[in-house]
C-alpha cells in the first residue's frame, strides 16, 4: 500500500517523560525532530504521577548514591547521570520557568503542586526547539535494513529518519498507553528483554479482616518480609490499608522483592508498629502504663486509629472494655508480640494495571551507557522505563526518564 512519507533527522517514539525530554534535547542541537505519540494528549502517566503533584526528582546530587538506589544495575547509569543528573534536571526546569520545591525527605515537586505545570514546561521546550508533534498516531512497526531502521510504520504514513529514539514505556498502567509493545520490537531487533514484572505495586494479603481497615494509614512503622523464618528485607515508613491488603510507599518499595520471593514460596510480612522501642522497652512501658485507670480500647487509641486498635484487640483476644490494671501478664505479652510483629500472609501482588513501574526491560549490556544507543541496531536509541532499570518511590523513576531521555536525545542529535 502506498503511504505518505515524512522525512526527519530524528523520530522520537512515545510522548511520556522520556520521549518529551529526548525530543526537546535532540531538537536543541539543531536536528529536525518529530515526536510520535499514539494518544491525542502526551504525558498521560506523567499527569497521574505523585498523586497529580508529580514528584519530578530526588535531591540526591551525589551520582553514586543516586545510582545505588537502582540496585546492582545502578552503576550502568553513572555516566548518564554525570551528563544530566538530578541537579541538572532541577536547573533545567527552573531555567524553563518551573519553580520547584524540595521536601524534607528529598522529594522534588513543582512548587505549584501541579503535574500539569511540568507537562506545560516540557511542551514549552518542544515548541521553542520546533519539534514537530504527531499526536494520536500509533507506530505499528519498523522496517530494517543492514542492522539499521529505515522507517517507522504508521497506519497511513511512514516516517523516514536518520535516528530513532524508542521511549514507549513499560507495561504498567496500560490505560495510559504503555502496553509493552516496545519490548516486542526490541526483541524482534535482536535485543534480550529481562522478564518484565510489576514493581512498586500494592500487595494482596490473605487475612480477610485487613479489608475492614481500608483507608487507614500508619506512619513510621517498620515492615519486614520473611520466607521460611528468614528475613529477606525490611523498610521503614508509612503504610496504607486497602480493601485487598496493603499499599503506601514502604509497601511499594518492598513489592518487587516480595514478588520475587513469592515465586519461590510463601511470604509473611511482619509489621513493627512501634519501632522506636525495642521489645524490652515496650514491655516496660506497657507494664508502667497498665497501672492507669483507663480501658484498653481508649489506651490503644492514643497510638492508633480506633478501627485499627479494635483489630489489634480482636487479634489479642482482649476485651475492649477491660481496665488496663486487669490485663493479665499473658494478655500483655500477646499484645506486645503483635505490636512488635503483626504478621500478615502475602496472597499476591496486584498486577501491571496497578503497578507504578515495570521492572525488567531491554538488557543494559546491549545499550551503550554513554549514549543510550543500541549495540544491535546502529541508529536506535532507548530511553525511560523500557530500559532494565527500576528505582524506589521518591522521584527516582522520573529522574531515570529525564536522564536517559536527555542523553539519548543529545547523542541522536549529534549523530543525525
Ligand atoms: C500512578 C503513577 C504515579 C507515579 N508517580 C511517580 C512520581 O511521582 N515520581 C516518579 O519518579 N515516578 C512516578 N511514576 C512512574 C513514572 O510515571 C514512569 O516511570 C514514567 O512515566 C515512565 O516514562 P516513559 O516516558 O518511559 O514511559 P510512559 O510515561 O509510559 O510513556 C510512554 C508513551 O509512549 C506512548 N506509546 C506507547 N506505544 C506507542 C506507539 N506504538 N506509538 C506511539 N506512542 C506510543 C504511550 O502512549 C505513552 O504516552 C508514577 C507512575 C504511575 C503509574
Amino acid at each position: 500500500m502506498w503511504k505518505i512519507q515524512d522525512e526527519f533527522d530524528i523520530a522520537v517514539i512515545g510522548g511520556g517523560p522520556a520521549g518529551l525530554m529526548a525530543a526537546a534535547r535532540a531538537a536543541a542541537s539543531g536536528a529536525r525532530v518529530v515526536l510520535v505519540e499514539k494518544n491525542l494528549n502526551p504525558g498521560k502517566k506523567l499527569l497521574l504521577s505523585g498523586g497529580g503533584r508529580c514528584n519530578i526528582s530526588h535531591a540526591e546530587f551525589d551520582d553514586k548514591k543516586f545510582a545505588q538506589k537502582f540496585g546492582q544495575n545502578g552503576q550502568w547509569l553513572l555516566s548518564a547521570l554525570a551528563s544530566f543528573g538530578a541537579e541538572e534536571t532541577i536547573e533545567f526546569f527552573e531555567a524553563m520557568g518551573l519553580k520547584t520545591i524540595t521536601e524534607k525527605d528529598g522529594r522534588v515537586f513543582p512548587a505549584s503542586g501541579q503535574a500539569q505545570d511540568v507537562l506545560a514546561t516540557l511542551f514549552k521546550s518542544l515548541k521553542e526547539n520546533k519539534v514537530k508533534l504527531m499526536l494520536g498516531k500509533e507506530v505499528l512497526g519498523f522496517e530494517l535494513k543492514d542492522e539499521a531502521i529505515i522507517s517507522a510504520q504508521l497506519a497511513e504514513r511512514e516516517i523516514l529518519a536518520q535516528a530513532y529514539v524508542l521511549c514507549v514505556g513499560g507495561r504498567s498502567y496500560p490505560i495510559t498507553g504503555s502496553t509493552g509493545q516496545g519490548y516486542e520490537w526490541a526483541q524482534a531487533m535482536g535485543h534480550k528483554i529481562v522478564n518484565p514484572r510489576p514493581a512498586l505495586v500494592p500487595i494482596k494479603i490473605k487475612e480477610s479482616w485487613v479489608g475492614g481497615l481500608q483507608g487507614i494509614s500508619l506512619k513510621n512503622v517498620e515492615v519486614s518480609f520473611w520466607q521460611k523464618n528468614k528475613n529477606l528485607a525490611k523498610a521503614a515508613g508509612d503504610i496504607l490499608f486497602t480493601h485487598f491488603g496493603l499499599s503506601g510507599p514502604t509497601i511499594l518499595d518492598l513489592s518487587k522483592s516480595v514478588g520475587e520471593a513469592l515465586a519461590k514460596g510463601g511470604v509473611v510480612l511482619k509489621i513493627d508498629l512501634m519501632p522506636g522501642l525495642n521489645i524490652m522497652a515496650l514491655d516496660k512501658k506497657l507494664q508502667e502504663d497498665f497501672k492507669r485507670n483507663k480501658n484498653i480500647r481508649n489506651y490503644l487509641s492514643e497510638f492508633f486509629p480506633q478501627r485499627f486498635s479494635d483489630s489489634l484487640l480482636h487479634l489479642s483476644r482482649i476485651s475492649p472494655d477491660k481496665k488496663l490494671s486487669f490485663i493479665t501478664k499473658e494478655e500483655r505479652e500477646t499484645l506486645l508480640g503483635i505490636l512488635k510483629g503483626l504478621e500478615l500472609n502475602v496472597k499476591d501482588l496486584l498486577g501491571f494495571n496497578e503497578a507504578i513501574i515495570t521492572a525488567g526491560g531491554v538488557e543494559l549490556k546491549e545499550i551503550d551507557s554513554k549514549t543510550m544507543r543500541s549495540k544491535k541496531i546502529k541508529n536506535l536509541y532507548f530511553a525511560g522505563e523500557m530500559i532494565d532499570l527500576d528505582g524506589p518511590t521518591g522521584g527516582y523513576n522520573l529522574q531515570l526518564c529525564w536522564t536517559t531521555g536527555f542523553v539519548a536525545g543529545a547523542s541522536a542529535g549529534n549523530n543525525a
